[in-house]
């Protein structure tokens, strides 16, 4: 009976007691929950803090710092690795990115998302096999065109002009309207190649293709053209480079000494060089000028390049126009053994010289970078088509400086 009543009186107290404790254990784990969400938030506050007061280097140690107390954090993950990658610390944003690819528990968005990213940090580092590799790993989701984009980058890089033409294929309905333009050059590059290895056939495929997706291809057609003189063929050669002379006369200093030599192997090189002077009219700046006064010394003497530089001089001034009319003064005064004055001539001649020589050439539209020669795709900026076939010239009556 006293038994009885002991159980009686104490089971409520057991109770009682257990409650309490499970209680004190739920408010013991919640404390610590607390605590955590604060250390968390303390640590991505420091971190953004330090971040808006640029000092990157003590918030990557705040923000790692937050990412490791909860390795759920995946925004957080993907904030760090851009940043990694932006300081060229490319095998820590590796690392980063890597993780969440190997992730099995995040969704496919992100893992999309983190194969791009792995892709663009092995870009950075140069490992393209990889960077393809993570790149073809991502799905058909929103990353899928600058996932294409970045491959189509990197073929380029590698000069896979097979593959970079697939790429852009498949980018073609994006928003981008050029990709067709980026294609016909990539069979340009192919028709180069072919040429190169003299693979004729080869180098015909490809540049047909080239002008069959831009029937007016200015880099299409001189490379049509170069494929006939490498058939032995001047006069087909000739017939198409009339269509840059007519519609395209500002590229005409591209083509001007192939030009002069299908004009030559067809016995007519006055008749070559009559329509190259022809062009001087409009065209009188640039390389133009250089190369005609070079056939003209060569097919009709120093005295006709004179007169011709003079007449120039007249209507498109240019210190490159001056210093051709004092070589050719040079030569004249050299052939009439008139030492003094070439002499004279020759001190000009050198100063001028020592001006045009840094003069700049040829300047990208899209990223500024300066070339002295001219290219289709810029090695600044890898764009296509942003060099003028113009170059600079130093000054003209509009851009000198009133003084
Ligand atoms: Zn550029």
């Amino acid at each position: 009976m006293q038994i009885e009543n002991f159980a009686l009186v104490s089971l409520p107290i057991m109770f009682g007691l257990g409650w309490l404790a499970s209680t004190w254990d739920k408010r013991l784990e919640d404390a610590e929950d607390e605590i955590d969400r604060a250390k968390k938030q303390k640590s991505t506050f420091r971190g953004l803090n330090l971040l808006l007061s640029e000092q990157p280097d003590k918030a990557i140690d705040a923000l790692v710092e937050v990412a490791q107390l909860d390795p759920e954090t995946v925004e957080l993950h993907f904030a760090l690795g851009s940043l990694f990658r932006r300081r060229g610390e490319t095998e820590r944003a590796i690392r980063v990115h890597q993780h969440l690819v190997n992730r099995t528990d995040i969704s496919t968005r992100d893992k999309d998302h983190a194969a791009y990213e792995l892709g663009r940090d092995f870009l950075r580092a140069g490992l393209l096999d990889r960077a393809e590799l993570s790149l073809n790993r991502v799905g058909r989701g929103r990353y899928s065109e600058q996932a294409k984009t970045a491959l189509l980058e990197m073929y380029q890089i590698e000069k896979d002009w097979q593959k970079a033409i697939i790429s852009a294929k498949e980018l073609t309905n994006s928003k981008d309207q050029n990709y067709p333009h980026q294609i016909a050059h990539f069979y340009c590059e192919i028709t180069v190649e072919a040429l190169r290895r003299k693979e004729i056939q080869a180098a015909q495929t490809a540049v047909n293709k080239a002008i069959e997706i831009v029937p007016d291809h200015i880099r299409g057609i001189i490379l049509q053209g170069e494929l006939m003189m490498a058939m032995q063929r001047p006069q087909e050669a000739i017939e198409i480079w009339k269509k840059i002379e007519g519609h395209h006369p500002a590229y005409l200093p591209l083509i001007a000494d192939r030009w002069m030599k299908a004009y030559q192997d067809c016995d007519n090189a006055f008749e070559g060089l009559h329509m190259l002077k022809k062009n001087l009219d409009q065209h009188a700046g640039g390389e133009l000028l250089e190369q005609v006064f070079k056939y003209v010394i060569e097919i009709e003497g120093p005295e006709i390049a004179e007169q011709l530089m003079g007449a120039v001089l007249l209507h498109t001034p240019s210190l490159i126009a001056m210093q051709k009319r004092f070589e050719a003064q040079y030569l004249i005064a050299q052939k009439a053994h008139q030492e003094e004055r070439a002499s004279d001539i020759k001190a000009s001649l050198d100063l001028l010289k020592q001006r045009t020589n840094i003069l700049v050439k040829y300047t990208c539209s899209s990223c500024g970078f300066r070339a002295r020669r001219f290219y289709w795709q810029c090695p600044g900026c890898n764009h296509w088509d942003v060099y003028s076939p113009k170059r600079n010239e130093g000054f003209s009556p509009s851009t000198t400086p009133s003084m």
